[in-house]
Protein backbone atom coordinates (compact mmCIF):
# COMPACT_ATOMS: atom_id res chain seq x y z
CA UNK A 1 0.00 0.00 0.00
CA UNK A 2 1.01 3.42 -1.29
CA UNK A 3 0.62 6.33 1.45
CA UNK A 4 -0.10 9.69 1.14
CA UNK A 5 2.67 12.20 2.04
CA UNK A 6 0.82 13.43 5.19
CA UNK A 7 0.73 9.76 6.06
CA UNK A 8 4.05 9.04 5.31
CA UNK A 9 4.77 12.24 7.70
CA UNK A 10 3.00 11.11 10.40
CA UNK A 11 4.85 7.54 10.36
CA UNK A 12 8.17 9.64 10.21
CA UNK A 13 6.93 11.37 13.16
CA UNK A 14 6.58 8.49 15.11
CA UNK A 15 10.12 7.51 14.83
CA UNK A 16 11.20 10.78 15.40
CA UNK A 17 12.15 11.86 12.16
CA UNK A 18 12.33 15.96 12.31
CA UNK A 19 9.07 16.95 10.35
CA UNK A 20 5.89 19.84 10.20
CA UNK A 21 2.94 17.74 9.49
CA UNK A 22 0.69 20.53 9.16
CA UNK A 23 -3.10 20.07 8.53
CA UNK A 24 -5.22 18.39 6.18
CA UNK A 25 -8.37 19.48 4.81
CA UNK A 26 -10.56 18.24 2.43
CA UNK A 27 -12.73 21.89 1.71
CA UNK A 28 -11.54 25.22 0.66
CA UNK A 29 -13.54 26.61 3.59
CA UNK A 30 -11.17 25.39 5.83
CA UNK A 31 -7.88 26.90 4.46
CA UNK A 32 -8.01 30.03 6.92
CA UNK A 33 -8.40 28.24 9.95
CA UNK A 34 -5.70 25.69 9.26
CA UNK A 35 -3.65 28.33 7.77
CA UNK A 36 -3.49 30.13 10.74
CA UNK A 37 -2.78 27.31 12.96
CA UNK A 38 0.62 26.78 10.93
CA UNK A 39 1.77 29.78 11.22
CA UNK A 40 0.13 32.33 8.15
CA UNK A 41 2.86 31.51 5.57
CA UNK A 42 2.25 27.96 4.69
CA UNK A 43 2.76 25.79 1.62
CA UNK A 44 -0.34 24.20 0.26
CA UNK A 45 0.09 20.94 -1.04
CA UNK A 46 -2.21 18.25 -3.08
CA UNK A 47 -2.52 15.17 -1.66
CA UNK A 48 -1.98 12.61 -4.20
CA UNK A 49 -0.57 9.07 -4.35
CA UNK A 50 1.70 10.27 -7.43
CA UNK A 51 5.10 12.63 -7.43
CA UNK A 52 5.48 15.73 -9.71
CA UNK A 53 2.86 17.17 -8.05
CA UNK A 54 5.50 20.75 -7.89
CA UNK A 55 5.58 20.87 -11.60
CA UNK A 56 2.26 20.21 -11.76
CA UNK A 57 0.93 23.04 -9.66
CA UNK A 58 -0.08 21.02 -6.81
CA UNK A 59 2.65 22.94 -4.16
CA UNK A 60 1.94 26.71 -4.01
CA UNK A 61 3.24 29.06 -1.44
CA UNK A 62 0.87 31.44 0.54
CA UNK A 63 1.57 34.41 1.73
CA UNK A 64 -1.40 34.39 4.71
CA UNK A 65 -4.52 32.88 5.73
CA UNK A 66 -6.57 34.37 2.66
CA UNK A 67 -3.88 34.07 0.06
CA UNK A 68 -3.64 30.26 1.34
CA UNK A 69 -7.89 29.77 0.99
CA UNK A 70 -6.86 30.80 -3.14
CA UNK A 71 -4.44 28.39 -3.32
CA UNK A 72 -6.55 25.59 -1.73
CA UNK A 73 -9.57 26.64 -4.57
CA UNK A 74 -7.03 26.37 -6.90
CA UNK A 75 -5.89 22.81 -6.06
CA UNK A 76 -8.35 21.06 -4.55
CA UNK A 77 -10.62 19.00 -7.20
CA UNK A 78 -7.40 19.63 -9.43
CA UNK A 79 -6.52 16.28 -11.38
CA UNK A 80 -2.93 15.43 -11.55
CA UNK A 81 -1.90 13.10 -13.67
CA UNK A 82 -5.27 10.71 -13.23
CA UNK A 83 -5.17 11.50 -9.81
CA UNK A 84 -8.23 13.86 -8.15
CA UNK A 85 -7.12 15.78 -5.65
CA UNK A 86 -9.52 15.19 -2.62
CA UNK A 87 -7.49 16.65 0.23
CA UNK A 88 -4.86 19.14 0.31
CA UNK A 89 -2.02 19.32 2.96
CA UNK A 90 -1.29 23.26 4.68
CA UNK A 91 1.81 22.91 6.79
CA UNK A 92 4.21 26.11 7.57
CA UNK A 93 6.27 27.21 4.61
CA UNK A 94 10.03 26.47 5.37
CA UNK A 95 12.91 28.44 4.53
CA UNK A 96 14.99 26.06 2.62
CA UNK A 97 18.44 26.74 2.46
CA UNK A 98 18.95 23.28 0.54
CA UNK A 99 17.85 20.54 -0.96
CA UNK A 100 18.85 16.64 -0.55
CA UNK A 101 17.25 13.30 -1.60
CA UNK A 102 17.18 10.15 0.56
CA UNK A 103 15.44 6.52 0.21
CA UNK A 104 15.88 2.69 1.67
CA UNK A 105 14.21 0.81 -0.92
CA UNK A 106 14.24 -3.51 -1.07
CA UNK A 107 16.81 -4.62 -4.08
CA UNK A 108 15.35 -7.89 -4.83
CA UNK A 109 17.83 -8.75 -7.92
CA UNK A 110 20.46 -8.46 -4.85
CA UNK A 111 18.48 -9.76 -1.84
CA UNK A 112 19.64 -6.89 0.17
CA UNK A 113 18.61 -3.34 0.82
CA UNK A 114 19.75 -0.46 -0.70
CA UNK A 115 19.98 2.94 -0.13
CA UNK A 116 20.16 5.87 -2.53
CA UNK A 117 20.67 9.16 -1.78
CA UNK A 118 22.14 12.57 -2.87
CA UNK A 119 22.63 16.34 -2.23
CA UNK A 120 21.16 17.19 -5.48
CA UNK A 121 17.98 16.26 -3.86
CA UNK A 122 14.41 18.00 -4.71
CA UNK A 123 14.39 17.73 -8.25
CA UNK A 124 13.45 14.10 -9.55
CA UNK A 125 16.14 11.36 -8.78
CA UNK A 126 16.17 9.59 -12.16
CA UNK A 127 16.77 12.74 -14.05
CA UNK A 128 20.13 13.54 -11.68
CA UNK A 129 20.58 9.55 -12.16
CA UNK A 130 21.10 9.92 -15.89
CA UNK A 131 22.93 13.35 -16.29
CA UNK A 132 25.27 13.33 -13.12
CA UNK A 133 25.22 9.75 -12.04
CA UNK A 134 28.64 10.51 -9.65
CA UNK A 135 26.06 13.05 -7.47
CA UNK A 136 23.78 9.78 -6.36
CA UNK A 137 25.42 7.44 -3.96
CA UNK A 138 24.02 3.46 -3.59
CA UNK A 139 24.78 2.08 -0.66
CA UNK A 140 24.14 -1.67 0.27
CA UNK A 141 22.69 -2.85 3.50
CA UNK A 142 22.85 -6.27 5.02
CA UNK A 143 19.83 -7.24 6.34
CA UNK A 144 21.32 -9.08 9.01
CA UNK A 145 22.65 -5.87 10.15
CA UNK A 146 21.13 -2.91 9.23
CA UNK A 147 21.66 0.74 9.58
CA UNK A 148 24.31 0.80 12.28
CA UNK A 149 26.25 4.13 13.71
CA UNK A 150 28.69 2.82 11.09
CA UNK A 151 26.63 2.25 8.03
CA UNK A 152 24.91 5.73 9.01
CA UNK A 153 28.40 7.41 9.15
CA UNK A 154 29.17 5.19 5.61
CA UNK A 155 25.99 6.58 3.78
CA UNK A 156 26.79 10.14 5.30
CA UNK A 157 30.20 10.00 3.41
CA UNK A 158 29.06 8.04 0.07
CA UNK A 159 26.59 10.76 -0.33
CA UNK A 160 29.05 13.64 0.66
CA UNK A 161 26.54 15.29 3.16
CA UNK A 162 27.93 18.83 4.16
CA UNK A 163 30.02 18.70 7.01
CA UNK A 164 27.34 21.12 9.26
CA UNK A 165 25.02 18.35 8.19
CA UNK A 166 26.76 15.48 9.08
CA UNK A 167 25.71 14.76 12.46
CA UNK A 168 22.49 15.17 11.94
CA UNK A 169 22.26 12.97 8.98
CA UNK A 170 23.44 10.57 10.02
CA UNK A 171 20.80 10.89 13.38
CA UNK A 172 18.06 11.22 10.59
CA UNK A 173 19.00 7.95 8.31
CA UNK A 174 18.74 5.70 11.60
CA UNK A 175 15.05 6.99 12.36
CA UNK A 176 14.21 6.38 8.44
CA UNK A 177 15.74 2.72 8.78
CA UNK A 178 13.48 2.29 11.87
CA UNK A 179 10.66 3.75 9.93
CA UNK A 180 11.46 1.07 7.41
CA UNK A 181 11.91 -1.66 9.24
CA UNK A 182 9.31 -1.41 12.08
CA UNK A 183 6.89 -0.52 9.48
CA UNK A 184 7.43 -3.07 7.64
CA UNK A 185 7.87 -0.73 4.55
CA UNK A 186 9.43 -1.87 1.31
CA UNK A 187 10.08 1.95 0.67
CA UNK A 188 10.78 4.65 2.20
CA UNK A 189 11.55 8.03 0.59
CA UNK A 190 12.29 11.60 1.15
CA UNK A 191 12.66 14.35 -1.93
CA UNK A 192 13.47 16.62 -0.67
CA UNK A 193 15.49 16.27 2.87
CA UNK A 194 16.00 19.95 3.48
CA UNK A 195 18.50 21.84 5.36
CA UNK A 196 16.83 24.95 6.40
CA UNK A 197 17.68 28.68 6.68
CA UNK A 198 18.97 27.79 10.82
CA UNK A 199 20.57 24.61 9.83
CA UNK A 200 18.41 21.84 10.72
CA UNK A 201 17.28 18.96 8.42
CA UNK A 202 14.04 18.36 7.93
CA UNK A 203 12.03 15.90 5.88
CA UNK A 204 9.66 18.39 3.60
CA UNK A 205 8.17 15.44 1.46
CA UNK A 206 7.61 11.84 2.35
CA UNK A 207 6.71 8.51 0.24
CA UNK A 208 6.21 5.60 1.74
CA UNK A 209 4.89 1.95 0.83
CA UNK A 210 4.03 -0.52 3.34
CA UNK A 211 4.41 -4.37 2.93
CA UNK A 212 0.27 -5.66 3.05
CA UNK A 213 1.94 -9.30 3.65
CA UNK A 214 3.04 -7.48 7.69
CA UNK A 215 -0.48 -5.98 7.84
CA UNK A 216 -1.18 -8.86 11.03
CA UNK A 217 1.69 -6.95 12.58
CA UNK A 218 0.64 -3.46 12.12
CA UNK A 219 -3.70 -3.23 12.79
CA UNK A 220 -2.91 1.01 13.12
CA UNK A 221 -2.09 1.10 9.35
CA UNK A 222 -5.75 -0.42 8.22
CA UNK A 223 -6.03 3.65 9.45
CA UNK A 224 -4.20 4.51 6.19
CA UNK A 225 -6.53 3.05 3.97
CA UNK A 226 -9.01 5.87 2.41
CA UNK A 227 -12.47 5.02 1.51
CA UNK A 228 -13.50 7.23 -1.17
CA UNK A 229 -9.95 6.39 -3.51
CA UNK A 230 -10.37 2.67 -2.93
CA UNK A 231 -12.84 0.25 -5.24
CA UNK A 232 -16.20 -0.28 -2.87
CA UNK A 233 -16.08 -3.96 -4.38
CA UNK A 234 -11.94 -4.50 -3.52
CA UNK A 235 -12.73 -3.29 -0.18
CA UNK A 236 -15.95 -5.58 0.07
CA UNK A 237 -13.11 -8.64 -0.84
CA UNK A 238 -10.39 -7.97 1.19
CA UNK A 239 -13.16 -7.63 4.32
CA UNK A 240 -13.75 -11.10 3.18
CA UNK A 241 -10.29 -11.83 3.07
CA UNK A 242 -10.54 -12.59 -0.95
CA UNK A 243 -8.22 -11.96 -3.59
CA UNK A 244 -10.18 -9.85 -5.52
CA UNK A 245 -8.90 -7.27 -8.59
CA UNK A 246 -11.62 -5.49 -10.73
CA UNK A 247 -11.01 -4.93 -14.03
CA UNK A 248 -12.75 -3.66 -16.46
CA UNK A 249 -14.78 -5.95 -18.90
CA UNK A 250 -17.84 -8.44 -18.52
CA UNK A 251 -17.33 -11.69 -17.87
CA UNK A 252 -16.62 -12.35 -13.95
CA UNK A 253 -14.40 -14.76 -13.05
CA UNK A 254 -13.55 -17.24 -10.15
CA UNK A 255 -10.98 -19.67 -10.39
CA UNK A 256 -9.33 -21.92 -7.41
CA UNK A 257 -5.37 -20.72 -7.48
CA UNK A 258 -3.65 -17.80 -8.80
CA UNK A 259 -2.26 -19.19 -12.32
CA UNK A 260 -5.50 -20.85 -13.29
CA UNK A 261 -6.92 -17.89 -12.61
CA UNK A 262 -4.44 -15.93 -14.63
CA UNK A 263 -4.82 -18.33 -17.32
CA UNK A 264 -8.61 -18.29 -17.33
CA UNK A 265 -7.95 -14.56 -17.84
CA UNK A 266 -6.35 -14.81 -21.22
CA UNK A 267 -8.64 -17.84 -22.05
CA UNK A 268 -11.79 -15.70 -21.72
CA UNK A 269 -10.20 -12.80 -23.30
CA UNK A 270 -9.25 -14.66 -26.83
CA UNK A 271 -13.17 -16.17 -26.66
CA UNK A 272 -14.48 -12.71 -26.51
CA UNK A 273 -12.53 -11.73 -29.38
CA UNK A 274 -15.48 -14.07 -31.72
CA UNK A 275 -18.24 -12.25 -29.12
CA UNK A 276 -18.23 -8.64 -29.45
CA UNK A 277 -14.72 -8.19 -27.40
CA UNK A 278 -15.83 -9.15 -23.99
CA UNK A 279 -13.18 -9.17 -21.43
CA UNK A 280 -12.52 -10.49 -18.07
CA UNK A 281 -14.66 -7.80 -15.32
CA UNK A 282 -12.38 -9.16 -12.48
CA UNK A 283 -9.32 -11.71 -11.01
CA UNK A 284 -10.53 -13.60 -8.21
CA UNK A 285 -8.85 -16.57 -6.58
CA UNK A 286 -10.88 -18.84 -3.88
CA UNK A 287 -7.78 -19.89 -3.39
CA UNK A 288 -7.90 -23.88 -1.69
CA UNK A 289 -11.55 -24.32 0.23
CA UNK A 290 -14.06 -23.89 -2.01
CA UNK A 291 -16.58 -23.83 0.74
CA UNK A 292 -20.53 -22.95 0.13
CA UNK A 293 -19.35 -19.75 2.13
CA UNK A 294 -16.33 -18.66 0.43
CA UNK A 295 -18.27 -19.74 -2.98
CA UNK A 296 -21.28 -17.53 -1.87
CA UNK A 297 -18.78 -14.21 -1.03
CA UNK A 298 -16.58 -14.52 -4.24
CA UNK A 299 -20.08 -14.68 -6.03
CA UNK A 300 -21.71 -11.84 -4.32
CA UNK A 301 -18.41 -9.63 -5.11
CA UNK A 302 -18.81 -10.27 -8.53
CA UNK A 303 -22.76 -9.85 -9.34
CA UNK A 304 -22.56 -6.82 -7.52
CA UNK A 305 -20.06 -5.53 -10.35
CA UNK A 306 -22.50 -3.75 -12.35
CA UNK A 307 -20.10 -4.73 -15.71
CA UNK A 308 -20.30 -8.02 -15.34
CA UNK A 309 -22.92 -9.94 -17.53
CA UNK A 310 -22.16 -13.62 -17.33
CA UNK A 311 -19.52 -15.52 -14.82
CA UNK A 312 -17.43 -18.29 -15.23
CA UNK A 313 -16.41 -20.37 -12.70
CA UNK A 314 -13.10 -22.24 -13.34
CA UNK A 315 -12.00 -24.67 -10.68
CA UNK A 316 -9.54 -27.52 -10.65
CA UNK A 317 -10.11 -30.04 -7.80
CA UNK A 318 -7.04 -31.02 -6.06
CA UNK A 319 -7.50 -31.34 -2.16
CA UNK A 320 -10.97 -29.62 -2.24
CA UNK A 321 -12.85 -32.38 -5.01
CA UNK A 322 -14.85 -31.18 -7.24
CA UNK A 323 -18.08 -32.67 -4.97
CA UNK A 324 -17.05 -30.34 -2.28
CA UNK A 325 -16.99 -27.45 -4.72
CA UNK A 326 -20.08 -28.49 -6.46
CA UNK A 327 -21.99 -28.24 -3.31
CA UNK A 328 -20.26 -25.13 -2.76
CA UNK A 329 -21.98 -23.78 -5.80
CA UNK A 330 -25.04 -25.02 -5.07
CA UNK A 331 -25.00 -24.04 -1.08
CA UNK A 332 -24.05 -20.26 -2.88
CA UNK A 333 -26.63 -20.07 -4.94
CA UNK A 334 -29.16 -20.84 -2.60
CA UNK A 335 -27.68 -18.42 -0.28
CA UNK A 336 -27.80 -15.71 -2.54
CA UNK A 337 -31.21 -16.11 -3.56
CA UNK A 338 -32.87 -13.55 -5.65
CA UNK A 339 -29.80 -11.82 -5.68
CA UNK A 340 -27.99 -14.57 -8.08
CA UNK A 341 -29.16 -12.41 -11.43
CA UNK A 342 -26.38 -13.74 -13.96
CA UNK A 343 -25.91 -16.89 -15.92
CA UNK A 344 -22.99 -18.89 -14.29
CA UNK A 345 -20.58 -20.97 -16.78
CA UNK A 346 -19.23 -24.11 -14.59
CA UNK A 347 -15.97 -25.98 -15.36
CA UNK A 348 -15.01 -28.38 -13.14
CA UNK A 349 -12.46 -31.04 -13.60
CA UNK A 350 -9.93 -32.70 -11.77
CA UNK A 351 -10.07 -34.75 -8.34
CA UNK A 352 -13.76 -36.62 -7.88
CA UNK A 353 -15.20 -34.58 -11.25
CA UNK A 354 -17.82 -37.22 -12.12
CA UNK A 355 -19.66 -36.70 -8.57
CA UNK A 356 -19.42 -32.89 -8.83
CA UNK A 357 -20.65 -32.83 -12.42
CA UNK A 358 -23.48 -35.35 -10.93
CA UNK A 359 -24.50 -33.26 -8.16
CA UNK A 360 -24.59 -29.99 -10.13
CA UNK A 361 -26.73 -31.57 -13.00
CA UNK A 362 -28.92 -33.20 -10.16
CA UNK A 363 -29.15 -29.48 -8.75
CA UNK A 364 -30.11 -28.42 -12.28
CA UNK A 365 -30.03 -24.27 -11.42
CA UNK A 366 -31.63 -22.42 -14.14
CA UNK A 367 -28.48 -20.07 -14.26
CA UNK A 368 -26.19 -22.23 -14.37
CA UNK A 369 -24.14 -23.99 -17.53
CA UNK A 370 -22.14 -26.83 -16.79
CA UNK A 371 -19.29 -27.21 -19.48
CA UNK A 372 -16.79 -29.62 -20.16
CA UNK A 373 -13.70 -28.12 -21.13
CA UNK A 374 -12.22 -24.66 -20.30
CA UNK A 375 -11.72 -22.94 -24.08
CA UNK A 376 -15.64 -24.52 -24.44
CA UNK A 377 -16.55 -22.78 -20.69
CA UNK A 378 -14.69 -19.47 -21.80
CA UNK A 379 -16.18 -19.59 -24.87
CA UNK A 380 -19.85 -19.69 -23.69
CA UNK A 381 -19.43 -17.09 -21.08
CA UNK A 382 -18.14 -14.82 -23.21
CA UNK A 383 -21.51 -15.40 -25.59
CA UNK A 384 -23.94 -15.10 -22.48
CA UNK A 385 -22.07 -12.35 -21.82
CA UNK A 386 -22.51 -10.64 -25.10
CA UNK A 387 -26.00 -11.50 -25.30
P1 LIG B 1 6.55 16.73 -5.31
O1 LIG B 1 6.71 17.70 -6.43
O2 LIG B 1 5.31 15.89 -5.49
O3 LIG B 1 7.76 15.90 -5.06
O4 LIG B 1 6.27 17.61 -3.98
P2 LIG B 1 7.28 18.19 -2.89
O5 LIG B 1 6.65 18.13 -1.57
O6 LIG B 1 8.62 17.54 -2.98
O7 LIG B 1 7.41 19.71 -3.28
C1 LIG B 1 8.02 20.11 -4.49
C2 LIG B 1 8.96 21.26 -4.25
O8 LIG B 1 8.26 22.36 -3.71
C3 LIG B 1 10.07 20.97 -3.24
O9 LIG B 1 11.19 20.35 -3.82
C4 LIG B 1 10.41 22.36 -2.75
O10 LIG B 1 11.36 22.97 -3.62
C5 LIG B 1 9.10 23.11 -2.87
N1 LIG B 1 8.50 23.24 -1.54
C6 LIG B 1 7.73 22.35 -0.87
N2 LIG B 1 7.43 22.78 0.36
C7 LIG B 1 8.02 23.99 0.48
C8 LIG B 1 8.12 24.95 1.53
O11 LIG B 1 7.59 24.80 2.63
N3 LIG B 1 8.84 26.09 1.29
C9 LIG B 1 9.46 26.30 0.10
N4 LIG B 1 10.17 27.43 -0.07
N5 LIG B 1 9.42 25.43 -0.89
C10 LIG B 1 8.72 24.29 -0.72
MN1 LIG C 1 8.99 15.53 -3.59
Amino acid sequence: MDLMEYQAKELFAKHGVPVNIGTVITETAAAAAAAEEQGGRVVVKAQVKIGGRGKAGGVKLATDPADAVAKAEEILGMDIKGHTVHRVLIAPAADIADEYYFSFLVDRANRNYLCIASIEGGVEIEVTAVENPDAVAKVAIDPQVGVDDAKAAEIVAATRFPAEVAEQAKDVIKKLWDVFVKEDATLVEVNPLVKLADGTLEALDGKVSLDENADFRHPDHEDFVLIEDADPLELAAKEKGLNYVKLDGEVGIIGNGAGLVMSTLDVVAYAGEKHGGVKPANFLDIGGGASAEVMANGLHIIIGDEQVKSVFVNVFGGITACDAVAHGIVGALEKLGDEATKPLVVRLDGNNVVEGRRILNEANHPLVTLVDTMDGAADKAAELANA
